[in-house]
Formats: structure tokens, C-alpha cells, sequence
């Protein structure tokens, strides 16, 4: 008979286990990013507590997630974008950031109002944006209205909030919580740390929003994962409306956005879902989360990527557009009648999944 060793019990359990797992999955993409250019760089608009704004949205490149290298979060494929294993210079930053102002002059009519900056990782963490490549940036952008940086909530600090809020611009520091329960959290995200530690970057955004005066505000966005893997979907909306209730009653956090789970490549969701133990959400649950969390003290907005794909959020293919634009309308108005006007035969089908559906039998629809 065989014996269990050591190893079967340091394996098999939480993090290391999900970690090993993601390595192995990551490591199978290879490729690499020149570091002078931006990841990405676009306009659109965005809802904000001062109104709706142009905005420029940024993704740098730089050495990428730290966390993402140590395996990193179950729904994230963004490392595979990033520079490989290594960090990027002050000067090539800057570089990204002139080809991003360039952007902007060639395809918008002025500076947009908003600037947000995503990193595939952590804006505010010093291994990945160095502090002169941070305050020149702040510089850069300090005659905007508004910066939305993103970042773990480890890094985020009343003094480096205050190296934007100097310029008088209102900064809005977004964190991936992805959810206020750390079970769900550390069990189906694999995301390392506590809702005490988002918490506490609330609060440091309420110092710094404090000590910028009354005409600048500062504070924090949450970012959460609808529907992370495990969890069916009656739990995952279940999830959502008391993580969303429970961010909202945090001071210094403003606003909260909803990010319905889409399939990524390289990544454990993209495993579950190949070997049909994954559907993304209905985009019924993210319309019923928005309704039912619409008289929160917060902004609440979802902007579901890839929506009516399987591999994104989706209902029956005939009703996604217009849950769609539903829900893009409610972003900008915060008003839950924009969802009467819409219905499709396949909500009875939701309805039915909300119901039955259990951890052992799911996804018990495409
Ligand atoms: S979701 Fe964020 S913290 Fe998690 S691996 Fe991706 S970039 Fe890193
Ligand atoms: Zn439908």
C-alpha cells in the first residue's frame, strides 16, 4: 500500500498549488514586447464622480506583474504581455508615454480631461514604475482633470498619491480586488491579499484625499471579477452584490467596476473552460448585480470585454447586443429602468441556472 509523503501534503493545497499550476500554464507562452512602446493605447469615454469624460487609457509595459511571475491570478493572462522577466528603463517609459501623447494628438480634438494608466501589474509599485519615472508622469499629465493609476493595494501610499494630487489633479487609484470575501479571493482567484490590506489603501487614499485640499479629490476604484472559477453562477452573483455593498461602505472608495470574467488564454479559467468546467457569466447576472446594487453610496459600472463570445460574458447570442448596451447605458446614467426595457426568451434559462445550478454539475450551460 502506498504511504502519503510530505510532498502530497504540501502539494494538492491553496496557493502553492494553484501558483505551480499557473507557472506551468504561463510558461507555455513565449514572446516578448519592444519596451519603448506602450502595451496599448486608446480613447473613449468614461463615467467619473465629476461626470462623463474623454478619456486617454494607457496600458505601459512594464516587467509586468511580480505577482503574475510567482503564478499569479487564475483569470489573468496579461504577464504574456508583458517585457519578459525583466524591468523597463525610466527612459523607455517615457518613450511609451510620448508615443501615447502622440496618439492622443493625432486621434482626439483636445487633451482628454481623464488620463488612466494600467500596467498589467502595479503602477504604484517602484520595481515596475521607478519614483522619477512616476513624478515625471505626474508632471506630464498634472494639467488634466483627472489620473486613474493602477495598482495592488501593497504599494498605494498617501505620499505617492500626493505626487499627483500637487498638480492639483484628482487621482483615483484603482485596485483589482475582484472580490471583499478573501476566501473567494485566495481560494478562486488566487489573489495574495486581504480585504483588511484594500481596506487600508482606502485609507490612505482618504489621508491623501484630506491633505490635497478641497478642491482636489483623491480615492479609490474597485475593480471586481464577476464570476471567478468554482463558483456557480447564483454564487457568484450572490458574491458580487455583497462585495459591491461592502466596498461602497468603505470611505475613500467612490466608485466600484464590475469586470464579468472573460476566457483568457494561458490561464487556469482557459484549462476549466477547455475541459468544460467554465462558462463565463450570463450577462443577465451582471444586468441583476447592477439593479440590485443600484442604491449603493458608490458609482457602479461593468464594461464586459468580449460580450456575446463564449469565451466572454453571454447570453443566448440573440439578446447580447442589447443587454449590452443596456448595461453601457446604465454606466453613464446609473439608472436600473434602462434594464425593463429589455427581455429575451433565454432569460427563463438563466433563471433555471440560478436555480439548479450547483459546484457539481457546472456549468450546467453553455
Ligand atoms: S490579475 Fe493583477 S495581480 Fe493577478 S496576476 Fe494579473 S496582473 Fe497580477
Ligand atoms: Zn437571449
Amino acid at each position: 500500500m502506498s504511504k502519503p509523503t510530505p510532498d502530497v501534503y504540501e502539494q494538492g493545497k491553496g496557493m502553492d498549488a494553484h501558483n505551480q499550476a499557473m507557472r506551468e500554464i504561463r510558461s507555455r507562452k513565449e514572446a516578448s514586447y519592444d519596451p519603448h512602446e506602450p502595451t496599448r493605447v486608446w480613447l473613449d469615454e468614461d463615467n467619473t464622480p465629476g461626470g462623463v469624460k474623454q478619456s486617454l487609457t494607457i496600458i505601459l509595459n512594464t516587467g509586468g506583474c511580480r505577482w503574475a511571475r510567482a503564478g499569479g491570478c487564475t483569470m489573468c493572462g496579461y504577464v504574456a504581455e508583458s517585457v519578459d522577466g525583466g524591468s523597463v528603463s525610466h527612459e523607455a517609459l517615457m518613450d511609451q508615454i510620448d508615443i501615447c501623447l502622440e496618439h492622443e494628438q493625432e486621434h482626439g480634438d483636445e487633451p482628454a480631461d481623464l488620463i488612466k494608466i494600467y500596467t498589467s501589474g502595479s503602477f504604484l509599485d517602484e520595481r515596475e514604475v521607478g519614483a522619477e519615472s512616476r513624478r515625471a508622469i505626474a508632471e506630464t499629465f498634472g494639467d488634466r482633470e483627472r489620473i486613474v493609476l493602477e495598482s495592488l493595494p501593497d504599494f498605494v501610499s498617501r505620499e505617492k498619491i500626493g505626487d499627483f494630487t500637487q498638480y492639483g489633479i484628482d487621482t483615483d487609484i484603482a485596485i483589482g480586488l475582484e472580490t471583499a470575501t478573501d476566501r473567494v479571493r485566495h481560494d478562486c482567484v488566487n489573489k495574495y491579499f486581504d480585504f483588511a490590506d484594500f481596506e487600508d489603501a482606502c485609507e490612505e487614499a482618504a489621508v491623501a484625499d484630506a491633505e490635497a485640499g478641497d478642491d482636489v479629490e483623491a480615492g479609490i476604484k474597485a475593480y471586481l471579477l464577476m464570476k471567478p472559477p468554482f463558483l456557480t453562477e447564483s454564487e457568484a452573483v450572490a458574491d458580487m452584490i455583497s462585495s459591491i455593498e461592502r466596498c461602497a461602505d468603505v470611505e475613500g472608495c467612490h466608485t466600484v467596476s464590475m469586470n464579468p470574467c472573460n476566457v483568457q488564454r494561458y490561464t487556469m479559467v482557459d484549462e476549466l473552460y477547455f475541459n468544460d468546467g467554465y462558462r463565463p457569466p450570463w450577462l443577465w447576472s451582471v444586468a441583476h448585480v447592477l439593479e440590485e446594487t443600484a442604491d449603493v453610496d458608490a458609482i457602479v459600472v461593468s464594461d464586459p470585454v468580449g460580450h456575446g463570445s463564449d469565451r466572454g460574458p453571454h447570453n443566448c447570442t440573440e439578446c447580447d447586443d442589447l443587454v449590452q448596451k443596456a448595461i453601457k447605458d446604465f454606466d453613464l446614467r446609473q439608472d436600473p429602468s434602462v434594464f425593463e426595457q429589455v427581455s429575451c426568451e433565454c432569460e427563463l434559462t438563466w433563471e433555471t441556472v440560478m436555480e439548479r445550478e450547483r459546484s457539481f454539475n457546472q456549468p450546467l450551460t453553455r
